[in-house]
């Protein structure tokens, strides 16, 4: 062993006192040293007020989950390696064999996945609600209702669902108390406070109350990273109990997530709003720009008037609530000609140059991805016109340089229809 082992660990160096920076150290650490035995048995692994192990908690993911919960209006929160990881996550703590998830049928697809799969296999059963209509969500309600996701809008196809209506028909089936859970990705706790959607009607007697959800769960890797560059995911809810529940699967799987990461999303957190209006501004120009065009038949965007769901998206993103400005994420679809035949489609994304072909949003890129809905969908969509549909998703490049690229493919796909 060599000699200067320990006194490389044991260095007599502090860092000085009086350094104080306003950002977030990053504290790492799977090990936390206890000052004796006693201090050990005390710590409990669930509270705030110390550290028992880097997996449970450090100063650093604490100050990010503490910032989390203030965007979203929650009180609590648990952070988990990706989006995906809290979507499982709320799953395999609220489940249980003989139990029934009910998902939107635009839902994001591998939570869909993971309901048909992992779920269906430990005898948790699932049905696909019609996100539009509460009426079909009541319909499906039962004794055996354990979770129902609500996503606004929906993925891909991006209906925006009558948010307020779909938790209404759940608080008011009694035969049944569901958790209801968003996947607030789009919204980033900055299009609508997800735990305060509005009032109730207050039927008969009973005076309105404020509904919201019960847990929102954000994948951070899209607006709060803002960089394309981490992967990561929280669960926001304001009860200690459903809280400690998600917790407590989370301790048992093992989840962490890297401190380089939190302090990466820690500094983009304070440039998030911006970055989210402008991309906001710019999809808005280029939807209604690519609406326009001939070769469009319908743009999916729920801010603009025509689009499935406009009419909820702007009753909860315009309303009166605080903290609400009429805000949409920077990202849309368009259906094209269905007379394009599916290679100009595909020639169509190749041709695009500042667009580039992935998967993700909410970086700085500006990101295209054609889908097939065939297989996507098992019910069928009343509000989507026939065609092939192509998503954008709007980085921080200057609108015009965008349009114009645009255009160019859009110009590309159409000679080759004439050849
Ligand atoms: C990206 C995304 C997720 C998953 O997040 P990852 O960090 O990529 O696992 C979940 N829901 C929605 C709506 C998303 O867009």
């Amino acid at each position: 062993m060599n000699i200067l082992s320990t006194e490389l660990i044991h260095h007599p160096y502090q860092a000085p006192e009086g350094f104080e920076s306003p950002v977030t150290p990053v504290y790492k650490g799977s090990t936390v040293i206890f000052k004796n035995v006693a201090a050990m048995r005390q710590r409990d692994w669930r509270s705030r007020n110390g550290y028992t192990y880097g997996l449970h908690g450090t100063p650093t993911t604490f100050t990010l989950e503490e910032r989390l919960s203030s965007l979203e209006g929650g009180r609590h929160c648990v952070l988990f390696p990706s989006g995906l990881a809290a979507l499982a996550n709320v799953a395999l703590a609220l489940l249980k064999a003989g139990d029934e998830v009910l998902l939107p049928d635009n839902v994001y697809g591998p939570n869909k996945a993971l309901a048909e799969h992992e779920l269906a296999h430990w005898g948790i059963s699932h049905q696909y609600y019609d996100p539009l209509n509460p009426a079909d969500l009541a319909a499906r309600l039962s004794s055996k209702t354990r979770l129902v996701w609500l996503e606004a809008p929906g993925s891909v196809t991006m209906e925006f669902p009558d948010l307020l209506g779909l938790v209404q028909v759940c608080r008011e089936f009694e035969a049944a108390s569901p958790i209801l859970a968003l996947d607030n990705t789009w919204g980033a706790g900055l299009a609508f406070k997800p735990f305060a959607l509005g009032l109730s009607s207050g039927l008969g007697s009973s005076p309105p109350t404020l509904l919201g959800v019960d847990i929102s769960v954000h994948a951070l890797t899209k607006y709060p990273s803002g960089g394309g560059d981490v992967l990561m995911g929280s669960a926001v809810t304001c009860d200690e109990a459903l809280h400690l529940r998600l917790k407590a699967t989370h301790m048992r799987m093992g989840w962490g997530v890297g401190a380089n990461d939190c302090e990466t999303i820690l500094r983009s957190l304070p440039s998030m709003a911006l970055r989210y209006e402008a991309q906001d501004a710019s999809a808005r120009q280029l939807a209604q720009w690519l609406g326009a065009q001939k070769d469009v038949v319908q743009v999916l965007h729920p801010a603009l008037p025509g689009s499935p769901g406009y009419a909820h998206w702007k009753a909860l993103c315009e309303g009166e609530g605080e903290g609400v400005g009429g805000l949409a994420a920077g990202l849309f679809s368009v259906l094209l000609d269905p007379a394009w035949h599916p290679a100009q489609v595909d020639a169509f994304c190749d041709a695009l140059k500042l667009f580039k072909i992935g998967y993700s949003w909410g970086g700085p890129i500006s990101l295209v991805m054609p889908y097939d809905l065939k297989g996507m969908r098992l019910l069928p969509s009343t509000a989507l016109k026939p065609g092939h549909l192509v998503r954008f998703s709007v980085g921080l490049e200057r609108p015009a340089d965008l349009q114009a690229d645009l255009a160019q493919a859009l110009a590309h796909s159409e000679r080759l229809a004439s050849l």
